[in-house]
């Protein structure tokens, strides 16, 4: 980013998901001036409506570093306003005769280990010592990851809200915001890049776009083309039950599903629907045939029923390669999109690194938004899935 002048670097934020209430925050505490633009309320998007698992056991070194800077931050923001970290094992499984995924988690877990995250191969009569609500008479293998936990991803987005207020930043809820169009590059003829609202038009040194879904279409506006496209996923929560208080979480590779404890009950997840979807328009209610398959798949984990509280949709993003959008798509503007069903877990670490990108420092060059021309055809694959 280049200034004409020393003073305080202003930075416009788009998107008051848990991305851009962080990466505003951390802008804000290193001194410049910030403000969030959230065309509704924030945590109206994704962010919302997740379901809060995080962990670092990822097979590749980049995003294995950004989830475990990311678990130290939700562990020392936990207890801010409502938002708590719960720690919580994470499980991967693969059922008999799903050779295939057995060995995508075998490699899977030697690179974790080569940076050394906290992940082990679980012997199926171990995990049931441990866990023994888990349903684990038909499980192949399973991984451990022990650096991991749990949280209601809307309640840290409001608490990060309220800490960037704090730190000076203003927060504009129901203003949507346009980037300038004209010149290709979101930039007007000052050369600073513009955000305009019902309210007028300003120029800042920086624009952050962290629209989410929308992320496409806001940098549309400004002729600036990216690979994104929103697909749809679901969640659904079960009423309390004793016993889940003793589930870890768990991802069942081959079933395609996961879950977690949530308040008494269990958070379920997957329906997946690799169909590009428009972020103005789609259902935001569960399908029942994704509430019908969550009674299924909890026969399968832990060898009952429960009854479901409520069901819910929301929009994830997917790129060409799964890896995210980060960085400087144009000169002072930045993207942060495209995270395949896993940018809650890595906002806080990630948001931690624009903002010293955005004030000149690195970018991270396996994620650059540059690497595409924006127009490239692809295939949505779901962001857990290791087929
Ligand atoms: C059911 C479900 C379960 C999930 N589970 C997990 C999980 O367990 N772990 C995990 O890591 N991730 C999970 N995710 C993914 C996660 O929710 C997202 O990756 C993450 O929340 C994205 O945060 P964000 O801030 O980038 O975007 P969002 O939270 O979508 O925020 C974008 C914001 O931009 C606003 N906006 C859009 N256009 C404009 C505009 N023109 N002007 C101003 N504001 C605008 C929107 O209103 C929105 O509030 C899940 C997602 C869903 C739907």
């Amino acid at each position: 980013m280049t200034r004409p002048d020393e003073s305080d670097p202003s930075v416009a934020v788009v998107g008051g998901g848990a991305f851009g209430v962080t990466v505003a925050h951390d802008l804000a505490v290193r001194g410049a001036s910030v403000t969030l633009y959230e065309r509704g309320a924030v945590a109206d998007g994704a962010s919302g409506r997740a379901a809060g698992v995080c962990y670092d056991a990822y097979a590749d070194r980049i995003d294995a570093a950004v989830g475990d800077r990311a678990l130290k931050r939700f562990r020392e923001f936990s207890g801010t306003g409502d938002f708590r970290f719960t720690d919580c094992p994470y499980v991967v499984l693969v059922r008999d005769g799903d050779d295939r995924r057995a060995e995508a988690v075998r490699e899977g877990v030697a690179r974790m280990r080569e940076h050394d995250r906290e992940v082990s191969l679980v012997d199926p009569d171990d995990l049931a010592t441990e866990f023994p609500d888990l349903r684990t008479d038909d499980v192949a293998l399973a991984a451990v990851a022990r650096n991991a936990g749990y949280t209601d991803p809307g309640a840290y987005t409001a608490a990060m809200a309220d800490a960037a207020r704090e730190a000076g930043v203003e927060v504009r809820e129901g203003t949507p915001a346009r980037l300038r169009t004209g010149d290709g590059t979101g930039r007007d003829d000052t050369g600073s890049p513009r955000v305009e609202t019902e309210a007028g038009s300003e120029r800042y040194d920086a624009v952050c776009v962290a629209a989410g879904a929308h992320t496409r279409r806001v940098l549309a506006d400004a002729d600036l083309a990216v690979p994104l496209k929103p697909y749809r996923v679901q969640a659904l929560v079960t009423d309390p039950d004793p016993v889940t208080d003793r589930v870890p979480m768990a991802y069942d590779a081959t079933g395609g599903y996961y879950l977690r404890p949530r308040e008494g009950g269990l958070l379920v997840g997957d329906g997946t629907e690799p169909v590009e979807r428009d972020p103005d328009d789609w259902v935001r209610d569960a399908d029942d045939w994704f509430v019908a398959d969550c009674a299924g798949y909890l026969e399968t984990a832990l060898g009952r029923s429960y009854p479901v509280d409520r069901a819910w949709a929301g929009l994830c993003t997917a790129t060409p390669d799964g890896h995210p959008l980060f960085g400087e798509r144009a000169p002072g503007v930045f993207v942060a999109a495209g995270w395949q069903g896993h940018g809650f877990m890595r906002a806080p670490a990630l948001a931690e690194r624009m903002a010293e990108q955005v004030l000149g420092g690195e970018g991270i060059d396996a994620f650059d938004p540059n690497r595409f021309e924006g127009d490239e055809e692809f295939p949505i694959v779901e962001g857990m899935a290791l087929d």
